[in-house]
Formats: C-alpha cells, sequence, structure tokens
C-alpha cells in the first residue's frame, strides 16, 4: 500500500467520501430515468433485431441476505419458480412478436440473474432454457456463451444441477462470496464455508465452468484483517475473475439493511484501505486489474478488451463493449437497446398483470432516452474515467465534434482542485490521466461531469 501515505488518504477519504456517490452503472443513473415510454413507440424503434447480449432475470432467493441491493423475492416453496419461469417465457415470446423479430435470433451472450438463478430446480431450469432457447442461437466468438449467478450452497448448487447447465452449455458461473468472514456473514445474514466453495469450485471446473468470484468491501465489521483472510483465501482458489463490489448501506431504500447496525459500517477511510489492499493482494499474484473493480487473469477477455479499450462500465460491473446494446428479460430487468435505458416493472404481481394483458412490462417512469448531451457524458464518464482511466480529448472531439476545453470548462476548473489532491494529472494538453490514487476516487473524478445531480455543495 505505497501509493500515498497514511494521513493523506485519510486525508483524502474524508474529503471524497463515496458514500452518497452514485455506482454509474449507467448515465444518467436511474434514479434520473424520467421519460415515459409509449409500447408504439417502444415497438417502432426497436423492431430491427435482439442486441447481442441478453439478460434474464430470477427474483427468488432461498434467504434473504441482509446487505442485498437486488431485486429479490425469498421464500422457500421452489413452486414460486414454477409461476415465475411461464411468465417470464410468455414474457419473452410476447415481445419478440411484438417486436416483429421471428424465427431464430442470433446473440452473443446470455446471463441469467437474480435474485438466485441457480435455486431453480433442475427440471425448471432445463424447461425455462428449452423454452428461450427455441428462439435463440448463441453465435461464436470472443465474449460469447451463457453465464449464470450463483450462491454457494450446496444444498441449492448440486452436482447434477452443475451437470445440467454445463450440458445447456452454460460455461461461466458466478459465486457470491462477499466475505467468508463468520460474523460478517452473519451480520449479513449469510452463510458460506471456505470448504464448501472449495468442493463447488472442483466439482464446477470438473464440468468446464469458468469460475467467477463476487466479494465486498465496507461491509459490517470488515476490517483489514477480514478482508485479507478472504482475498487470500480467494485466491487461493484460483478463480478466473474477481468483482470487488462496494457496499452502499442506503437502509432508506433498501430496508432489510435496517438489520445491520450502521456503527458496524467501516468508515470512509477504512473503505479505501479496504479497496487498497485488496488490490494489492490481487495484484502481486498475477491478477489484472480491469476498471474499478474487477480482477482478471490476462488470457481473461475482459483484460484482452481492456488492452484494446474495449471496456465499458455497465449494470455487469464491466464488459466487453459490444456497442453495448443489451436487453434484459423478467421482473426488473434492464436493457439498453442503445438510445436509451428502460426497466421492467419491478413488482412481481403488476409484472404478471402486464405480462397477462401482453404488454411489454415496462415500469413507466422507469424509461430514459438518451439525448446528445447524455450520450456524450456517457462516454466520459462510463468509458473514459470509470473504464480506462483516461479522458483522450482528441477522441471526444472528433466523436462528439465538440472542442473539449471550451465544453467542459466548468468542469475542467473543477477538476483543478482534484489534481490539487493528486487524483488527476492534467499536465497533458490532450489527456486527462487518473492518477494511482485516483483510481480509489474515480467515481468522484465521474461526478464532476455529471449534470443531474445538483453539485454545488460538491467539494465545500
Ligand atoms: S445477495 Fe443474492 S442470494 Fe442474497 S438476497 Fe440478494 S439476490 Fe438473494
Amino acid at each position: 500500500m505505497d501509493h500515498t501515505s497514511i494521513p493523506k488518504i485519510d486525508q483524502l477519504a474524508r474529503k471524497y467520501n463515496e458514500a452518497n456517490i452514485p455506482l454509474y452503472l449507467s448515465y444518467p443513473t436511474s434514479n434520473w430515468w424520467n421519460k415515459p415510454l409509449d409500447e408504439d413507440e417502444f415497438v417502432k424503434t426497436h423492431g430491427s433485431g435482439l442486441p447481442p447480449f441478453l439478460y434474464f432475470h430470477f427474483p427468488y432467493c432461498r434467504t434473504p441476505c441482509y446487505y442485498c441491493m437486488c431485486y429479490k423475492y425469498v421464500s422457500n416453496d421452489t413452486r414460486h419458480n414454477d409461476i415465475y419461469i411461464d411468465y417470464l417465457q410468455k414474457e419473452f415470446s410476447h415481445t419478440l412478436d411484438r417486436l416483429g423479430i421471428n424465427g431464430q435470433n442470433r446473440v452473443r451472450h446470455v446471463h441469467w440473474g437474480g435474485g438466485t438463478p441457480t435455486y431453480l430446480t433442475c427440471a425448471q431450469i432445463d424447461k425455462v432454457h428449452r423454452a428461450l432457447f427455441s428462439r435463440l442461437t448463441l453465435i461464436e466468438g470472443a465474449a460469447a456463451g451463457k453465464s449464470i449467478e450463483a450462491y454457494p450452497d450446496e444444498q441449492i448448487l448440486t452436482e447434477e444441477k452443475l451437470r445440467l447447465l454445463s450440458d445447456l452449455g452454460f460455461t461461466e458461473i458466478s459465486l457470491g462470496i462477499q466475505d467468508f468472514d463468520e460474523r460478517i456473514q452473519k451480520t449479513i445474514n449469510r452463510n458460506c464455508t471456505t470448504k464448501t466453495v472449495h468442493r463447488i469450485i472442483d466439482r464446477a471446473r470438473k464440468f468446464g465452468f469458468r469460475v467467477h468470484i463476487d466479494l465486498c468491501y465496507g461491509l459490517p465489521f470488515q476490517g483489514l484483517n477480514e478482508l485479507e483472510k478472504s482475498v487470500k483465501e480467494v485466491i487461493r482458489m484460483a478463480p478466473d475473475r474477481v468483482a470487488l463490489f462496494t457496499y452502499v448501506h442506503y437502509p432508506h431504500i433498501f430496508p432489510l439493511q435496517r438489520k445491520i447496525p450502521t456503527a458496524s459500517i467501516p468508515n470512509s477511510f477504512i473503505r479505501v484501505l479496504l479497496a487498497m489492499l485488496a488490490n494489492d493482494l490481487f495484484d502481486a499474484h498475477g491478477f489484472k486489474k480491469v476498471g474499478y473493480d474487477h480482477y482478471v487473469k490476462d488470457n481473461d477477455v475482459l483484460y484482452q478488451a481492456l488492452l484494446n479499450r474495449k471496456v465499458i462500465r455497465d449494470f455487469m460491473g464491466y464488459s466487453v463493449d459490444h456497442k453495448r446494446e443489451f436487453m434484459g428479460f423478467g421482473n426488473s430487468a434492464i436493457s439498453f437497446p442503445g438510445d436509451g435505458f428502460y426497466q421492467n416493472i419491478q413488482s412481481l404481481k403488476n409484472y404478471y398483470r402486464a405480462v397477462d394483458d401482453a404488454r411489454i412490462p415496462i415500469e413507466g417512469r422507469m424509461t430514459h432516452q438518451l439525448t446528445p448531451e447524455d450520450r456524450l457524458r456517457n462516454e466520459v464518464i462510463q468509458k473514459s474515467i470509470l473504464s480506462d482511466f483516461s479522458i483522450r480529448k482528441r477522441e471526444i472531439n472528433r466523436g462528439f465534434d465538440i472542442h473539449f476545453d471550451d465544453y467542459f470548462r466548468p468542469e475542467l476548473e473543477k477538476l483543478v482542485q482534484l489534481e490539487h489532491d493528486g487524483l488527476v494529472d492534467l499536465s497533458d494538453q490532450d489527456t486527462i490521466q487518473v492518477t494511482r490514487i485516483g483510481a480509489y476516487f474515480a467515481r468522484h473524478i465521474a461526478h464532476v461531469f455529471d449534470t443531474y445531480y445538483d453539485r454545488r455543495e460538491f467539494l465545500n
């Protein structure tokens, strides 16, 4: 952790506390989407075929994790998934019909997320997979394939299920671990031991899966010792990719988080130290950092994309930039068909009602048509700052027909202060470079270019 002195990190962490800064999984962030979309208009705009990346949401989980920010429903009864997958199939089929998309659709990547998609029984997985893939064909190539998220619970993620998923063509599995420490797990209501995860990974590897692991920093009672032990354990597991997400404590939005004592949440200084510690450990063990919070091996398609500056921050964390377009199905699923964002209805009851009415189940207020200004700032925030860690002004000028220094004069004035604090380097006329220490505050740097938030108080 040699980037800068500890008192300096403390000072920066207090000044640039990330607590109220968006994760920038999209720009504009979803709380600013507010352009109601008429279904006929939607159909007119999006009838040209499916985008290369499809997301299917499976909302049911067996137990609630208190830190969770996903759209999920908790049930001990797997029959709820019978109802859900029927509706998911109907939505998929109806949406394709409504868009006039016929026959087999060639897509590059299909991801099942949740919730806990592996909570589906084998029969349910087989049934919904058959229905969806009756209209889909995967094309070959980099970043192509089927991936699935999983809770590392052997009762749910059985050998039989892994075999089935492999037989169905799934090649990537993301195991949510967060932290192995018992006290932390108890506080967030999770339970997974290192032994269990080792066994699951061995089985997954036997069936040819690439294994991704999700960790989380900033969790209750998490200190440097706890995270260090967990990261070292994960490194021993030799995953193909690790995502190190930050815990966001918003109990006013996510009621289950009220079960987590606020006093147990690490402060902004500790959070930065946690991120730095994990970074150093992964770096020392040959992992390459991609973007803000992903660590991969050098044969990973994400790393290859990084070398070619093709990585993009998005709702999956980071992805290979296939023109960034994707479409989501299922309650709460988000889509980006190219010219804007929209989210499906979150509540299952209302989602089912919309599907019964043969409507495309879009949440009315959760749509946003990108303006030219949004596109420009989206490029600067999600691509230049949060993916490439540098803004190449000439490229932006060429791509958007602007003169960067004139267009972003107020932002450049704000960046002077960040340069003074060592977060960016403005010395090159053509490139704004995020520094090594600045990478830990990259969301703050991005925030300077966000016109949706009132930033009058920012940096005061
Ligand atoms: S963290 Fe995952 S398993 Fe836990 S409640 Fe959320 S979606 Fe379900």
